[in-house]
């Protein structure tokens, strides 16, 4: 296994300066090496988060103002950055939180496809004046935007709203996830390399407190944030009495596969391997519940038990390595104690979660839910961003839609079938974000819009309709100075009145 880096404490960039946090000690551990220390620091105060936003609020009228090509022009130059410094970024994401290097790799390059989608749907933002319209219909920044990034992806999530943020005019204040501070500072090198004016893009390390510091501060007046519905649901609190402020939630997921009797099951258990088992679970898009034809029960259940029995965790920088560990050791202990919980109150396991040595590796598990109580709902609508997989028999695709229909999170969904019209059928009902046919959960595309429902989302899908909630629509009407001809209504009396 490479031997682990230490990262230096850059601090955090404010106003275009490296400053030394003043706030908490925070640290990231490599969970593929018994949780050694590969990254130690300081967060930033609340008076920190104070100047980030005063800088990201003194940015804006020039950055805003400056025009689409010239951001473009500006922002473009990211790739060249990005080509010295991706390895840098992939190492780092994979020593904080242990995804295989080769999806940190595609995680590091996806910061130049995500500038390429956002630089065209920023183009096609819609004119939504009507025919006859007495005016024009413009899209306006909000401002300063904070954006709030979660561990699992903790570059793409942070880059996926900067890059659709800063092209509409807003300026940003960016704050990674505490255990992947080093990728984030990593990225803001870049950021910083590219050349941006200062205080047009700020980051700021530290944990949830400094977070909820930029969610309630006055003058930020977007939040883009990626993470769980717990969190989500303090920021939708924390904002009630600042309508104003827009709100995007990429949230948790609770993902579901139907597998219908008419599935092709060889397809269906590699598409569901893929789904639970990549990045060790902790996708928001996992395959965390299956829900399967009682004809094929069976068949496909011991197929997938002996699939997951052979996947053994293992270093995330071997080539071969499919599953590394979870993000943290204590994300593992969190899952199998609650795992643990759920089979001493009846749940029943059919391939139990095991520790592994060296690291927060866990072992991929399925467990029967044979009941609708009240322990199986929560269990049913419960994120364990692990590799864990609730199977549900079912005699007909209406009782799966049924059940689809009342799950508490609404991401991505899959259906696994011949028959198209039938996949028709549950994208049409059930209420859900993404929808895939004979393929897993897990693969979303940046070009097409990417959010949730209910736990999952407040329908400000990200991906390729970003554009639209980093802007706000506004009504212009214009009358050519001097003219000002009878009111049609109030003419005759305004007559009498203004001589
Ligand atoms: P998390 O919710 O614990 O933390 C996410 C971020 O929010 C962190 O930066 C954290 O410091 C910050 N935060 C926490 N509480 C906050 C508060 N009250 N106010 C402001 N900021 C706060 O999530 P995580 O463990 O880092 O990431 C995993 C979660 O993210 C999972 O639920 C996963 O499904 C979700 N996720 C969603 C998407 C999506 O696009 N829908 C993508 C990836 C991950």
């Amino acid at each position: 296994m490479e031997t682990g880096m230490n990262y230096q404490d850059r601090g955090s960039l404010v106003g275009g300066s490296w400053i030394e946090g003043e706030g908490e000690e925070l640290i990231s551990r490599n969970p593929a090496r018994k949780g050694d220390i590969v990254w130690r620091g300081r967060a930033v105060s609340p008076g920190q988060v104070e100047s980030a936003v005063a800088a990201a609020r003194r940015a804006f009228p020039e950055w805003s103002a400056s025009g689409l090509e010239s951001r473009i022009e500006i922002l473009s130059r990211v790739e060249e950055v990005v080509e010295k410094r991706d390895e840098d970024l992939a190492k780092a994401i994979t020593e904080e939180m242990g995804k295989p290097i080769r999806e940190s790799r595609g995680e590091a390059r996806s910061i130049l496809g995500k500038l390429k989608a956002s630089i065209e749907a920023q183009r096609r933002l819609p004119d939504t004046a009507l025919p006859g319209a007495p005016g024009r219909s413009v899209w306006r920044p909000h401002g300063v935007m904070a954006v709030i990034g979660p561990s699992n992806y903790p570059i793409h999530l942070l880059n996926t709203h900067i890059a659709p943020a800063l092209l509409a005019g807003n300026t940003v204040v960016v704050k990674p996830s505490p255990i992947t501070s080093a990728s984030g500072q990593i990225y803001a090198e870049i950021m910083q390399e590219v050349g941006l004016a200062d205080g047009v893009f700020n980051l700021v390390v530290g944990g949830h407190e400094v977070g909820q510091a930029m969610v309630a501060h006055h003058d930020v007046h977007a939040v883009a944030f990626t993470g769980g519905w717990g969190a989500g649901r303090q920021i939708m609190q924390s904002c009630l009495e600042q309508p104003r402020k827009l709100l995007a939630l990429e949230m948790g997921g609770k993902n579901i596969a139907v597998v219908l009797e008419d599935a092709h099951i060889p397809q269906t258990v590699h598409e569901l391997v893929l789904g639970a088992c990549l990045t060790t679970g902790q996708r928001c898009t996992a395959t965390s519940r299956l829900i399967v034809h009682r004809k094929i029960a069976d068949e496909l259940i011991d197929r997938l038990s002996r699939a997951f029995q052979r996947i053994k965790p293992g270093d995330p920088f071997a080539d071969d390595t499919l599953m590394g560990p979870l993000a943290t050791l204590e994300a593992r202990e969190n899952f199998l104690s609650r795992i643990q919980d759920y089979e001493a109150s009846g749940l029943k396991a059919l391939v139990r979660s095991e520790a592994m040595e060296g690291g927060a590796f866990v072992t991929p598990s399925i467990h029967l839910v044979e009941d609708d109580g009240e322990q199986a709902q929560d269990y049913l609508n419960t994120e364990f961003f692990a590799p864990n997989l609730a199977v549900q028999i079912v005699d007909d695709a209406e009782s799966a839609k049924a059940i689809c229909a009342q799950s508490a999170f609404g991401l991505s969904m899959s259906v696994f079938s011949e028959n198209q019209a039938v996949f028709e059928e549950f994208s049409r009902e059930v209420p859900c974000g993404i929808f895939n046919w004979n393929r897993s959960t897990n693969n979303a595309s940046g070009l097409l819009p990417f959010g949730g429902l209910g736990y999952s989302g407040n329908h400000r899908a990200a991906g390729s309709t970003s554009a639209l909630y980093c802007s706000r629509p506004t009504a212009v009407l214009e009358r050519d100075f001097g003219n000002f001809s009878p009111d049609p209504v109030y003419g005759p009396v305004l007559a009498e009145l203004i001589e």
